[in-house]
């Protein structure tokens, strides 16, 4: 089955309003012809709207970092899928594991929150990935399964086909470390089986699954050749419009 590739920015808490369009620009006119990929860019929460405005007609969405599973109520602090949706995203970002990590977050939160991006036409893209430490206590399997199974919980088919996987080794974020081929694609092959035993081939196969964790333009095309590979997910080199789009262009034959 043929994927579309996707490359999904995610900035963090990096940026205000003019930074984020000086950035959003020089993606977008350093790159005028991406090919056949798909371009996502996360920016903070108070440049949301700003950057989708600047970018309507343009070939880049817009994703959330994160958002509240309930629709509204006493949640100080919080902004529900509706409103992230109002403000001009069509993604949101889910699970990460700095959410998961620092601010509590759980396989039963991620649930919730991915059901109620779905209830509002938001597409998740739903983060996975181990620690060290239960890499090397053998849990990794064991982790990825549950992330999965737990998080996908009484989605329906049609919501799961549209779903976006990111693998991400808790490891290789922001450290500078990258999973070797071999791993990237072992753990990928395995999240492909998990999602064809449990929904289906139809539906595991046509869920788009992205590598995440110190990608860089230098080691881009190796990754997003790799079989299973659908895109990537960047943070550190997703602040540079020149690095950006190093890594869009390795990811397809036909960029320009
Ligand atoms: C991330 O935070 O999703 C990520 C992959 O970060 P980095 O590319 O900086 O490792």
């Amino acid at each position: 089955m043929k994927r579309l590739k996707l490359i999904a920015g995610n900035w963090k808490m990096h940026f205000n309003r003019a930074q984020a369009v000086e950035l959003v620009n020089g993606i977008r006119y350093g790159l005028r012809f991406p090919g056949e990929v798909e371009v996502v860019v996360a920016p903070p929460l108070t440049a949301l709207s700003t950057v989708a405005e600047v970018l309507k007609d343009s070939y880049i969405s817009v994703a959330a970092q994160n958002i509240h599973f309930e629709e509204k109520g006493a949640f100080t602090g919080e902004v529900s899928a509706s409103m992230i949706k109002d403000a001009g995203a069509d993604y949101v970002i889910i699970g990460h594991s700095e959410r998961r990590q620092y601010f509590g977050e759980t396989d039963q939160t991620v649930n919730k929150k991915l059901k109620a991006a779905f209830a509002q036409g938001l597409i998740p893209l739903f983060c996975v990935g181990e620690t060290l430490s239960q890499r090397e206590n053998g849990l990794l399997s064991q982790i990825i399964t549950s992330q999965i199974e737990e998080g996908m919980r009484g989605l329906s088919p049609n919501e799961a086909k549209d779903m976006v996987i990111a693998y991400e080794p808790v490891w290789a974020i922001g450290t500078g470390k990258v999973a070797s081929s071999g791993q990237i694609a072992e753990v990928h092959l395995f999240i492909r089986q998990t999602l064809i035993r449990n929904w289906g081939q139809e539906v595991g196969e046509s869920i788009r699954l992205l590598y995440g964790g110190s990608v860089k333009a230098d080691n881009a095309r190796e990754i997003l050749h790799l079989p299973n590979v659908d895109g990537a997910l960047v943070g550190g080199a997703s602040l540079k419009a020149q690095d950006f789009i190093e890594i869009i262009k390795n990811s397809s034959n036909s960029t320009g």
